[in-house]
């Protein structure tokens, strides 16, 4: 017999057969299930796990990681979320992948239990989530209530456990931090299988551990999600600029904003490069109509993207709002382009252009992301010698580029960043072209990204990857910098045996 077959004979034995461990959900070996627990988002990596459990509980995920981290031979265990990773981050070789969201429909339970549903607490102004939740599930049942999350990311169909392992980001994330600064209290089995509470003040360190912690410290099956009461509208605005200075001191002028109490500010505030015509076709282009061209001559133009969020009884002062707001700016000024949209569907803006690309074949292709935290006292040359020269002017994807307060992020999470009052996230989220069209295959895309890192090396401008990815523990070491000791010390207390989210490459199993 095979060693696969052996150890996949073992794992299911371990957690079926053996009485005293019965499982809610459903232990997988359905091919299907198991090709889809290989693969992800980037298509870039592809690593066969053993076995895919379907959790119908919390329980389940401890059982499996207690009997994991119990058995003599051992076996890797990762949690996944939807998958939506670009480096093989919650794949395994030879253990379980948990597939933590229900997206799965054909895979999902005829019968037995299945994780609970969000729970509103209406008056406590926050709402308990399963940790495989999508976003855009906890958005629809906190709408019932009129409450909404504050912190977002640029698209829902992500899971909550998935993007809290990160920090989880958007064009809010100036004013309330990132995701991760917005969750009171988790659940979470540890890689001995324990299932603890943690919060600021209940296991603080799990807590802080967890949250940016690459799922190398637990797997989270609730997290309690801080609310507000939801805006019914949003208008939202884009404007151009040929200058770069200017940009970047309009988009650091409005995130200043929200340091003053009682002043008027945008709710969103992002922005994105514009290279090449290919702006006009890409993901985040639905905006832009053949009504509201945008012609690009050969240079580079920034496009600043704004939203003021508003309830209806507001409706009247809200062009006054957000005139006042636009008068302190420096943009083209025959530049602007606004649009008025229900809360939800600017939140869910990203869906549609995923729904169009998915139809033409475009959407489950290579993708080769870049996503680079960069101090604000080095953009202007990160400018001048990434998207000015190494670039060219092909993109072959939106790219992001938009700043945040340091002060709004926790510096006791794992999460790193650069160490200035003002960082931004410059996001290169490119795909790959299948028919080889140039400068725009996986080979190209994966060198200039090589590129990029190396010119920032050289020019010493110390970017911090976002969503990182690394394959030696040297270069995570560098990473994670003076937090890597406590980083690693998190690790022997809450994963001694390494079996947790191997596909992130920090840690070895210790088998
Ligand atoms: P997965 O890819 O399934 O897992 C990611 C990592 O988290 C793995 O290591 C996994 O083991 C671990 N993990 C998963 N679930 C759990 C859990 N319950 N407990 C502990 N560990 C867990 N990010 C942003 O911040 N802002 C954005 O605007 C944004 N937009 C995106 C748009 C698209 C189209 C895509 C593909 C990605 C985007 N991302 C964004 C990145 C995204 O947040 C991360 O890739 C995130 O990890 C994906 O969530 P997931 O649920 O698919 O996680």
């Amino acid at each position: 017999m095979g060693n696969k077959l052996l150890l996949t004979l073992v794992i299911c034995r371990l957690i079926i057969v053996i009485p005293g461990l019965p499982i809610d959900g459903k232990l997988s070996i359905d091919p299907n299930d198991v090709e889809q627990a290989s693969l992800d988002f980037g298509l870039l990596t592809r690593r066969q796990p053993l076995a895919v459990l379907h959790p119908g509980s919390a329980q389940d995920v401890a059982r499996l990681v207690k009997a994991a981290y119990g058995s003599n031979q051992g076996f890797t265990v990762s949690a996944r979320g939807h998958g939506h990773s670009t480096n093989g981050q919650a794949q395994t070789r030879n253990g379980v992948v948990i597939q933590m969201s229900r997206s799965n429909e054909g895979s999902e339970l005829e019968s037995g239990s299945k994780p609970p549903r969000p729970r509103v607490w209406a008056r406590e102004m926050y709402v308990d989530v399963w940790g495989g939740e999508l976003w855009i599930d906890v958005l629809k049942s906190s709408l019932e209530y009129g409450l909404a999350p504050k912190s977002w990311t640029d698209y829902l169909y992500l899971s909550v456990g998935g993007t809290l392992s990160n920090a989880g980001i958007s064009g809010q994330a100036f004013n309330h931090g990132p995701q991760i600064s917005n969750v009171h209290e988790l659940d979470v089995v540890t890689g001995k299988g324990e299932l603890l509470t943690c919060s600021e003040d209940q296991n603080p360190e799990l807590f802080h551990a967890v949250l940016g912690g690459l799922g190398q410290f637990g797997i989270i099956t609730r997290a309690r999600i801080s609310l507000e009461p939801a805006p019914q509208r949003v208008r939202w605005i884009r404007v151009l600029y040929s200058d770069f200075s200017v940009f970047t001191g309009d988009q650091e002028h409005l995130i200043s904003l929200h340091a003053q109490p009682g002043h008027q500010k945008f709710d969103y505030v992002e922005g994105f490069v514009i290279l090449d015509e290919g702006l006009i076709n890409n993901w985040r282009s639905s905006f832009f109509s053949p009504q509201n061209p945008v012609i690009v001559t050969g240079r580079v133009l920034y496009c600043l993207e704004i939203a003021k969020n508003y309830h209806e009884y507001s409706a009247q002062t809200i062009d006054q709002d957000v005139e006042s707001l636009l008068k302190k700016l420096n943009f083209i000024s025959t530049s602007v382009f606004t649009t008025d949209l229900l809360y939800v569907d600017f939140l869910d803006r990203v869906h549609k252009s995923e729904l169009k690309l998915r139809s033409k074949g475009l959407w489950e292709v290579p993708h080769p992301w870049l996503n680079l935290f960069v101090p604000k006292s080095r953009i202007a040359e990160f400018d001048e010698g990434v998207f000015k020269v190494i670039l060219g002017n092909k993109t072959s994807g939106p790219i992001l580029i938009y700043p945040m307060n340091r002060d709004k992020w926790e510096r006791r999470s794992s999460v790193v960043t650069p160490d200035e009052g003002v960082f931004y996230l410059v996001a290169l989220l490119r795909s790959a072209s299948e028919n080889g069209e140039e400068g725009q295959s996986l080979e190209y895309l994966i060198d200039q990204n090589r590129r990029i890192l190396r010119y920032c090396d050289e020019a010493g401008i110390k970017v911090k990857q976002y969503l990182p990815h690394y394959t030696r523990q040297q270069e995570w070491m560098d990473h994670f910098g003076s937090k890597w000791d406590w980083f690693s010390e998190m690790k022997r207390e809450f994963d001694p045996r390494h079996i947790l989210a191997t596909g992130q490459q920090i840690f070895t199993p210790t088998s």
